[in-house]
């Protein structure tokens, strides 16, 4: 019998509850891994995997697409000196903390740095799972005065850590307020949520989704066909009958998605699953994510082929996020990339140059 405690906790918290940390539980998910062996990372990068999540590995396969996505790994430790801890420079551009403004007209939130899953090459490693130094949550009124201060701002795009792990009522608030100011025209979630945690997509999440006056946009991150599981799809359904409007921003991995059957499954998978391919990114330059990283000429090729076997509208654009960019550089289509033995040479629309470090 459950308590009636347990009863009143919903299933998305326990799951959270039920989270695997420990090294020994993490280890047993790879072959030849052990509890030891993730120690030292994991004090460094924290890691937590939720059930769901876990249960799409294959524990047989040293290779599997899913753990090399979530499962510590010694190399995250390797210093690089192309890489940064903050490649983007976000910490520089927050003129209230949390509020991140990079481009004139949509700036980003980052509500809490705690996720479901921390994904090994994620772009804000620096920041997942820490104790929060400072979110635009925490600072709210600030925030919200800024972006009534800069009408020039029509979206804000809300992110962190996952902002679909903030309680009902805390997220309510946000949205709502976020909505009720008059320059915004649209606001967009940033959440991996159906990829790692689908039960968290309750219908009074929908309820509340629904509820709101701007279209909601909401961009996840599918980056392996197996990831489109039954209960992410039904999850999926539910956004979809509330008026969500989703899409997808994968990114290009080392022996995840980096082969032209996996990316051609995935984004026929995404809009068989009613998410359109928005972003097939580049993976960002971040300490600890080397292992990860593919290679930009092996994304160019493979988006040449995906062009010659996909719809239009299951392209995604190819892009990477450099430092002084006005914009997402688009990689392909029409991207002026130059490739040498050792960079990506992009030329940005405005002329400028950027040099992006290919992996050795
Ligand atoms: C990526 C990003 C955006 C959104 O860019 P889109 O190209 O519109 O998806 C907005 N703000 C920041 C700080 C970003 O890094």
């Amino acid at each position: 019998m459950e308590s009636p405690n347990q009863a009143q906790c919903p299933q998305w918290q326990r799951d959270l509850q039920q989270c695997l940390r420990d090294p020994a539980a993490l280890a047993a998910l790879r072959p030849g891994l052990s509890a030891a062996d993730l120690e030292a990372v994991l004090r460094r990068f924290p890691a937590s995997l939720t059930p769901h999540y876990a249960s799409l590995i294959d524990p047989t396969d040293p290779a599997d697409p899913i753990a090399a996505q979530c499962l510590p790994d010694p190399r995250e430790l390797d210093a690089h000196p192309w890489l940064a801890e903050d490649p983007l420079a976000e910490e520089t551009h927050q003129p209230v903390p949390g509020l991140i403004h990079r481009y004139p007209d949509r700036a980003l939130l980052l509500v809490t740095t705690r996720c479901a899953v921390y994904c090994r090459h994620c772009t804000r490693k620096r920041l997942a799972g820490r104790p929060s130094l400072g979110t635009a949550l925490e600072h709210l009124p600030a925030a919200l005065d800024y972006l009534r201060q800069h009408p020039a701002i029509q979206e804000v795009l809300v992110s962190g850590g996952d902002p679909l792990l903030l309680p009902d009522e805390v997220l309510a608030n946000l949205l709502r307020q976020l909505d009720s100011l008059p320059t915004l025209r649209w606001l967009r979630l940033a959440t991996r949520v159906p990829v790692v945690l689908p039960s968290r997509l309750t219908p009074a999440l929908c309820d509340l989704l629904a509820s709101l006056g701007r279209p909601l946009y909401l961009n996840t991150q599918f980056n392996h066909p197996r990831e489109l599981a039954p209960a992410a799809l039904e999850g999926l359904v539910r956004l979809r009958r509330a008026g969500v409007i989703l899409a997808n921003q994968a990114v290009l991995l080392r022996g995840v998605n980096d082969s032209l059957p996996v990316l051609k499954d995935l984004m026929n998978g995404l809009l068989a699953a009613g998410v359109r391919p928005y972003y097939l990114f580049q993976a960002d330059l971040v300490q600890g994510t080397e292992h990860l990283r593919s290679d930009p000429a092996l994304g160019l090729t493979l988006m040449d082929r995906l062009s010659e076997e996909l719809g239009g509208m299951a392209l995604p654009r190819f892009a990477v996020d450099l430092q002084g960019a006005r914009g997402k550089l688009t990689l392909w289509p029409h991207g002026k990339v130059e490739l040498t033995a050792t960079e990506a040479i992009i030329e940005a629309p405005d002329g400028r140059v950027f040099r992006y470090p290919r992996p050795r």
